[in-house]
């Protein structure tokens, strides 16, 4: 039996690449159905993460065509992570299993039966790895390296030069539906379900139409949501720092005693008063990364609904089949 696919797809201010991505998907779908590769109840589902541009009527003009592109509207901006999750909560119990990918094309969408087949295969979840990165300017592929190997120091495993672009199938989505987490981070949630995993490797295209929704600020705060999720380290090496510091004092105390019972003088308000500023430094570095994991716990704790759906346009076909 064929599987029923949905491919969901976040998408803010994406007017530029929509009609393009449609088409595309369009005769993706059409040709992984005839290949019985897919079932023809599979679907679209593109989330529309509170754009304030046209994103949305051109959801609805998808749906009005051609009845396997659905699409979510969220109430408002939730970011990328949150979209996603809606659109892959929304998938969840409609599919035998989810692809989850960018609306700009960056991925391709080709190796897309090779998705399939891992999960034929027993795969539950299913990583598209980027091959190279040559395509994204240097700046991005540099940040977005540094990104990968700093979140792993760090503590949070995540699956090198991998993005959003998998495959999920039902059980690893019902699992992912008990993540109840508000800091999201799904490239070290979906590792951490778990069930027979594999990778896809894919060459990584340009942006098609538009203009990137990442800046570096939003890619910060996503690297400090993963490692704050999915580790303590930070807090570890406070304390190692603490100790290596309270170390060093003891040392320096012990070297000025001697100094001053051998009758040699030490002067240096200078050093005094750097020392002074650069321990104040340290300790307030430190109270802030304390209140980052105290902020996101009390974040957590008011367990506050993690997105609002408006409206949704979806035709599951389970109707007409029941
Ligand atoms: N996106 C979203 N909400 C946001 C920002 C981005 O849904 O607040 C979507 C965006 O429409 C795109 C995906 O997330 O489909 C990835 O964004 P983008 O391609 O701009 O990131 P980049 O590839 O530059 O890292
Ligand atoms: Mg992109």
């Amino acid at each position: 039996m064929s599987p029923v696919l949905f491919v969901v797809i976040p998408c803010y201010n994406e007017e530029a690449v929509l009609p393009e991505t449609r088409k595309r998907l369009a005769d993706k779908l059409d040709r992984m159905t005839k290949g019985g590769v897919i079932s023809p109840d599979s679907r679209v589902l593109m989330v529309d993460d509170g754009s304030r541009d046209k994103t949305w009527q051109l959801i609805e003009d998808f749906y009005q065509q051609d009845k396997r592109f659905g699409g979510i509207k969220l109430a408002h901006n939730r970011g990328h992570q949150h979209a996603l999750l809606a659109g892959l909560m929304t998938a969840n119990g409609h599919c035998d299993c989810a692809i989850s990918m960018d609306a700009d094309l960056q991925d391709d969408i080709e190796v897309m039966d090779q998705f399939i087949q891992k999960y034929q295969e027993g795969c539950e979840v299913v990583y598209g790895v980027r091959k190279k990165r040559t395509t994204d300017t240097a700046f991005k592929r540099n940040t977005a390296q540094a990104f990968y190997k700093f979140m792993n120091k760090m503590g949070a495993k995540v699956v090198y030069n991998h993005a959003d672009y998998r495959l999920l199938g039902s059980r690893a989505l019902e699992a992912l539906s008990e993540y109840r987490e508000v800091n999201l981070f799904l490239r070290g949630i979906v590792p951490d379900i778990g069930y027979k995993t594999a990778v896809v490797y894919y060459d990584r295209a340009e942006r098609f139409a538009g203009e990137s929704k990442y800046p570096l600020s939003k890619m910060i705060g996503l690297a400090v949501d993963g490692i704050t999720s999915f580790s303590i380290r930070p807090l570890e090496t406070i304390v190692k720092a603490g100790a290596l510091i309270s170390f060093l004092c003891i040392l320096a105390l012990i070297a000025s005693l001697i100094l001053a019972i051998c009758h040699v003088g030490f002067s240096g308000w200078m050093a005094l008063v750097a020392s002074i500023w650069l321990i104040g430094g340290i300790v307030m570095t430190s109270v802030g990364i304390v209140g980052i994991y105290v902020g996101k716990a009390y974040g957590e704790s008011k367990h506050r609904p993690r997105w609002h759906i408006e409206e949704q346009l979806l035709d599951t076909g389970e109707e007409k089949n029941s």
